[in-house]
């Protein structure tokens, strides 16, 4: 007996039961974005965003879907063309009948979506919504607790060996005493407040500006919590793995890839 073919649209099905596209920001454009939900589906490549490596990857390992994170189109194109970085994409998957599905803030929202899996990569304890929505169905960032107190210094020890990044930006005396910590992958500037109202020691985020760094400071100009801007791509990049591993379980004859290239275009500079 041949084993049941699945198609684009089973697996949207499911990652729809677990991340509801109604937990979608306004802005985001989640969803199938190039190709077919008909598309058969037996090998997929994740990646956090698409690119022209993540294109060849999915082509050299015989793959029918990629499913990303970040959504190729937010905005409706005018003109899809060769000669543009978004336009040579889509022309790209459609020669070599590829679907792709983004799945972005609705999983950032999800119950053990990305910011909650970030806490957990953080060895965090007692994880839940920093800021979760009326009923708790879903919600943004993550808070939670370090099994023992540790200085902010040996705090950011942690988060460089766990997110595997040896740049951070942050805010805060080094001697300050971290026990629950605040995170939200991604852009997460917007919940500084949230994070200070839950009297977080340190908010994990990324795409920080500077002016952001002075909404922790008190009337004295002293930081109220340490903030710790530790890059975009760096708080996400576990995305790909938590969506491999989700997806394995409950579409065994399925092959799924995590890219194996980064697909952030910033490298870091130390001196
Ligand atoms: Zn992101």
């Amino acid at each position: 007996m041949s084993e049941k073919n699945f198609c684009a649209h089973d697996l949207a099905q499911a990652l729809e039961s677990w991340a509801d596209p109604s937990f979608a920001e306004s802005y985001d454009n989640v969803g199938l974005q190039v190709g077919s939900a008909t598309q058969i589906v037996r090998r997929v490549l994740i990646a956090l965003d698409l690119t022209p490596g993540v294109v060849e990857e999915a082509i050299q390992k015989e793959c029918s879907m990629i499913l990303t994170h970040h959504p190729l189109l937010f905005r409706s194109p005018s003109r899809i063309l060769e000669e543009d970085f978004i336009g040579q994409l889509i022309l790209r998957l459609a020669k070599k009948n590829i679907t792709l599905y983004s799945i972005h803030t609705n999983l950032d929202a999800a119950h053990g979506g990305v910011s909650i899996a970030l806490a957990e990569i953080l060895g965090l304890h007692h994880r839940t919504f920093l800021n979760p929505s009326d009923d708790g169905t879903f919600g943004m960032g993550a808070i939670g607790h370090l099994p023992e107190p540790e200085p902010l210094k040996s705090f950011l020890d942690r988060v460089h060996a766990r997110l595997k990044t040896p740049s951070l930006r942050y805010a805060g005396s080094d001697e300050a005493q971290i026990k629950t910590v605040a995170v939200c992958g991604g852009s997460g500037g917007s919940l500084i407040q949230s994070a200070l109202d839950a009297k977080a020691d340190v908010y994990v985020t990324a795409d920080l500006g500077y002016h952001r760094f002075f909404e922790i400071l008190g009337p004295d100009g002293s930081c109220q919590m340490a903030l710790v801007d530790a890059g975009h791509y760096e708080t996400e990049k576990h995305t790909e793995q938590l969506l491999c591993t989700w997806l394995t379980e409950r579409f065994p004859t399925i092959k799924f890839y995590c890219t194996s290239a980064p697909t952030t275009p910033i490298k870091i500079s130390i001196r």
